[in-house]
């Protein structure tokens, strides 16, 4: 089956008793067993069938099974947040007197929790340039425990060579995790450019228009005690998987999700394209553009699209608030991939607690609005953004 088909189309373990058409919510903690031999069978993982709701729900358990089939992941395990599914596999792989290669260009809390939380633990951060793979041979040693990346950074909208770097990383039997967040995997298969775990936040594109947190930890299976810790230890020990009205909602937007996404990507290139014109935009950043220094890159990597994330800069702080206040249409604030288009300007948000020193080092700039493209008609988006600029 193709993925469109995939996504609506996967059946469930069980058939549910009344044949819904639409996934049932399994709203329920607790499961029964016929008999004592197999209650204890399913406790000791000896047969797959659930027992608690803190490991495994059919709801749940249904959406990942459609996010298996659209991947070709070996295991698919989903958490109620995207820091959820990114901490769990982070704690998978790392441990005391380890360390994790990864860059400076990283959305905020996952910096945070490698250089400030993990490093707690005893887990040493090492931020290089991943777009240099010297740079990432040699930042690994004996005790790399991953080298862990975002496929498209946010906001700076770089992207590095992952074939190159999982070849590099696999010579040393280090395992790569990359953040798909931007760009969904109906889209383009991690797999195949040799990425062991992907991580993504299905808050985003999954939800369909910010409906609700969510998570998945996508394993390709190529270092399977790594799901043997996600799957028995950390999911039963830290209690982070998905709740069941999550997977209902977000099932849903599994089924549109190729839809909507062809949609939001064909919106922000046109738009991308027509803001490159605007003679008070300084720099229009969209990887999907011609020029942009990674466009062939992203090209081999992601295919014909290139997500619906955009920054543009202007030429001060002032003239982005200016501009943000002068919005009628397009909402301030965050959130990637919702229905609506929304902008805002990371540096005095997002980053906003973080000291001038640090956004430099991050390429974080002053002057720059991030927008997330949504699914309206993009001519009144352009319309919106041109009568904001008029106000600057
Ligand atoms: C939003 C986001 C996250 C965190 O996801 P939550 O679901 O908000 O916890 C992680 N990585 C990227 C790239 C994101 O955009």
């Amino acid at each position: 089956m193709k993925k469109q088909t995939i996504a609506i189309h996967t059946p469930y373990v069980r058939p549910d008793a009344y044949g819904a058409l639409a996934v049932p919510i399994y709203n329920n903690v607790a499961f029964e067993f016929q008999d004592a031999q197999t209650m204890s069978d399913a406790f000791c993982n000896r047969i797959k069938s659930p027992d608690y709701a803190r490991m495994e729900n059919p709801t749940v358990t249904n959406f990942e099974q459609r996010v298996k089939g659209l991947t070709g992941a070996a295991h698919v395990t989903a958490f109620n947040s995207g820091m959820a599914a990114i901490s769990n596999a982070l704690l998978a792989v790392s441990g005391q007197g380890k360390n994790i290669v990864t860059s400076r260009h990283l959305f905020g809390n996952t910096l945070a929790l490698i250089s400030n939380t993990l490093l707690r633990f005893g887990v040493k951060p090492r931020l290089r340039d991943l777009t240099n793979l010297e740079a990432v041979d040699a930042a690994i040693d004996e005790q790399t425990c991953c080298v862990y990346l975002e496929i498209v950074t946010n906001p700076q909208l770089e992207v590095a060579d992952l074939k190159g770097i999982a070849e590099i990383a696999h010579k040393k039997k280090v395992p790569v995790i990359a953040d798909s967040t931007v760009i969904p995997f109906t889209e383009t298969s991690l797999k195949d450019l040799g990425v062991d775990i992907e991580v993504v936040s299905s808050t985003k594109y999954i939800s369909c228009g910010g409906t609700s947190l969510g998570g998945l930890i996508i394993d390709y299976g190529t270092y399977p005690q790594i799901n043997q810790r996600v799957k028995y230890e950390l999911l039963v020990n830290l209690g982070a998987y998905m709740t069941p009205q999550v997977a209902y909602l977000q099932t849903l937007g599994l089924e549109t999700l190729d839809v909507r996404y062809q949609r939001q990507a064909s919106n922000a290139l046109w738009l991308a394209q027509e803001l490159s014109q605007q003679p008070a935009i300084e720099y229009v950043n969209y990887v999907g553009l011609k020029d942009n220094p990674y466009y062939t890159l992203a090209r081999q990597q992601f295919g014909a699209t290139a997500g619906a994330i955009i920054t543009i800069d202007l030429k001060s702080k002032e003239a982005c608030f200016d501009f943000l206040d002068h919005l009628k249409l397009i909402h301030r604030a965050t959130n990637l991939f919702d229905s609506r288009t929304l902008a805002i300007h990371p540096a005095s948000t997002i980053f906003g607690l973080f000291p001038q020193r640090q956004l430099e080092l991050m390429d974080v700039r002053q002057t720059t609005i991030r927008f997330s493209i949504g699914l309206e008609d993009p001519e009144d988006i352009l319309e919106d953004i041109k009568q904001a600029l008029r106000g600057i």
